[in-house]
């Protein structure tokens, strides 16, 4: 079941336009839009923050991605992964955002931390990108494959700018394997809407589709139990910015509240297991 509402790259750049310009994701999240990674399933002593940190570096070890010089940051957002990405590895990273507000943002975050050499971002469709075939030796694409609203074709379009030996790593969100209840999609669809998706599918159609295009050591794995919490901490830490949030101008504090109901919606999607997070890394032969 596709959301035709989001299957046009304009409506979710300017979705992340407004997430961006009104700054109130940066103030809770940082630089990175993402999950946390929380070793024991558990919010207990982890840092809002620095668990998204966590997030991107567990990912690395877990992709075995060797020591790229030239990376894609694909569906970039404010460029948090890519400057990361950048010191790590000493690398040159590209990020494409469908966003003009991220890439702005990110640029200056870039410029702020003298990174600006190193790191750069471009308006692009990851479905057809503006890059030669074999470019890029690493294939960073952290929470932007749900947003694709063809997955074959991004997965070919992945493949076909990695060079030969390089590396594709994924995280996305996913739903549970087939088939779901008609609840289920109803819950799906309601979370669709709220985050600017066309559809999700099972963790399984991303080893298919990679396997298909000849990507060689494909492995999947599954992280809901470590990325679920965030939701709730985001809660807790929305709780404990009441004031930061009643200081916000009438249309940012209405658009706040209706981020509460998408936060729950997300809460409900992982209790009740129809929501899953899913990783999968592969290699161009
Ligand atoms: N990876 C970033 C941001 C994740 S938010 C981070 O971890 O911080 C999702 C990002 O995907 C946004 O930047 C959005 O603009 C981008 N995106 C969604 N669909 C895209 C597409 N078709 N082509 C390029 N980028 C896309």
């Amino acid at each position: 079941m596709t959301n035709r509402a989001y299957t046009n790259p304009r409506s979710v750049g300017r979705e992340y336009d407004q997430w961006t310009t009104d700054g109130i994701l940066e103030h809770f999240w940082g630089e990175h839009i993402h999950h946390g990674y929380y070793p024991r399933g558990t919010t207990v002593d982890v840092d809002f923050k620095q668990a998204k940190v966590d997030m991107v570096e567990r990912l690395l070890a877990w992709g075995k991605v060797g020591s790229p010089h030239n990376i894609l940051d694909v569906g970039c957002g404010i460029g948090g992964s890519s400057r990361h990405l950048c010191r790590q590895y000493r690398a040159s990273v590209t990020g494409v955002t469908l966003s003009p507000g991220q890439k702005a943002r990110a640029e200056e975050l870039s410029h702020e931390q003298n990174l600006s050499e190193h790191v750069q971002v471009r308006i692009a469709d990851a479905l057809s990108l503006p890059f030669p075939d074999d470019h890029f030796d690493l294939i960073w694409s952290c929470e932007s494959a749900e947003h694709m609203p063809d997955k074959p074709s991004f997965i070919r379009e992945m493949t076909r700018v990695l060079k030969p030996g390089g590396c594709l790593l994924i995280a996305t969100w996913c739903h549970r394997d087939n088939p779901l209840s008609h609840w289920e999609h109803r819950l799906l669809k309601r979370i669709y809407d709220e985050w600017a998706l066309p559809y999700f599918v099972p963790l399984s159609t991303y080893d298919y589709l990679a396997r298909k295009q000849g990507l060689t050591a494909v492995q999947t794995e599954d992280w809901s139990l470590q990325a679920a919490p965030t939701w709730k901490h985001q809660i807790r830490e929305g709780l404990g910015s009441l004031s930061f949030l009643l200081r916000q101008p009438r249309s940012v504090l209405a658009r706040s509240l209706k981020d509460c109901l998408a936060v729950s919606l997300m809460i409900l999607g992982y209790r009740t297991g129809t929501i899953r997070y899913g990783l999968m890394r592969a290699t161009k032969p």
